[in-house]
């Protein structure tokens, strides 16, 4: 019997899955990486990791196959070299062949967000369609892009940065340099940003009681579950933050028209509250309305294993 891991490598820590050839979940291990270590100590924790896995899955190390890894930043996926990783100021790194050294296996990698992107559109919530684009709500937005089965990644994988489209002419500045940025406007922080700007203006508001009276409590649920409530003020800040997401979503769709999106992070978890104004929102902007094509718009259903999911697949597609 041979198997696939897959790892999903983050700053602080790296999640690994051993797989099947056919792509099932056997078991899963966890380690801190240590990136604030070094590009050699998070290696090292890495391919230990993979052998830790083995170990706990009882299997020969000698039956894995092949790695699949994500990996945060500017990841070519043809070379398996990382030419800017995320939050380190590492360049050039050989991640893939370091990790083949290490481990003996062959070792396939690409960027964090298209791997997962690939993990959901294999294993999750778009696995029926042939063509979906993942955006995470998170911190900022990620996402990636799968067309026909495969990842669209642009040139040496540079592309697919969804975040970044500007939606705001000379609105919000963003550490990418540029101004309006989507990710300023419909990532979980700009909702938690949008939501203390309305409390304060309307100091009468209900989400003021479920936070307890300190503006630091707002997370990205608050206006959502006091809009529940029939709270107005929350109400306006969630139809406003909609309208920020549908701008980003109608852009793709016109330029790539995939036949599904799927939304990840804590907002997707708001289920139809958020889905059905969106799919409305979305469909007033898009140039080709969604009784004529149809688009589905539906929320993640792999959670943080997206990135193990996806990880594998590339694997998959390099060995088979
Ligand atoms: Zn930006």
């Amino acid at each position: 019997m041979q198997y696939i891991v897959g790892i999903d490598v983050g700053g602080m820590s790296a999640k690994s899955g051993l797989f099947s050839l056919e792509g099932e979940l056997l078991c899963q291990a966890c380690v801190k990486t240590n990136a604030s270590d070094g590009f050699d100590k998070t290696v090292s924790n890495v391919a230990a990791l993979v052998k830790e896995l083995a170990q706990k899955a009882n299997i020969a190390f000698s039956d894995v196959a092949a790695i699949g890894a994500g990996v945060p930043g500017v990841v070519n996926s043809q070379s398996g070299v990382v030419l800017r990783w995320s939050n380190f100021a590492w360049d050039n790194v050989p991640f893939a062949e370091r990790l083949s050294a290490l481990t003996g296996k062959p070792v396939y990698i690409a960027n964090d967000a298209n791997v997962a992107a690939l993990g959901e559109a294999r294993f999750g919530a778009t696995s029926q369609y042939q063509s979906s684009i993942l955006l995470t709500l998170g911190t900022g937005i990620g996402g990636g892009m799968v067309f026909d089965g495969k990842l669209l990644e642009g040139y040496q994988s540079a592309g697919a940065e969804l975040g970044h489209i500007t939606i705001r002419e000379g609105g919000l500045s963003c550490a990418c340099g540029r101004k309006g940025c989507y990710e300023k406007y419909a990532s979980a922080t700009a909702l938690v940003r949008q939501t203390r700007h309305a409390m304060v203006e309307n100091l009468q508001s209900g989400m003021w009681k479920l936070v307890d009276g300190k503006i630091q409590n707002v997370d990205g649920k608050t206006a959502f579950t006091a809009a529940r409530q029939g709270d107005e003020t929350a109400k306006k800040v969630i139809e406003q933050f909609v309208d920020y997401v549908a701008e980003g979503i109608a852009d793709f769709v016109n330029i790539l028209r995939p036949e599904a999106f799927v939304l990840g992070g804590g907002i997707a978890n708001e289920g139809e509250e958020f889905f059905e104004p969106l799919r409305k929102a979305v469909d007033k902007r898009t140039y080709i309305a969604m009784d004529i094509v149809p688009l589905k718009i539906v929320g993640a259903k792999l959670g943080n294993k997206a990135g193990i999911y996806g990880a594998y697949s590339i694997a998959k597609d390099k060995i088979i």
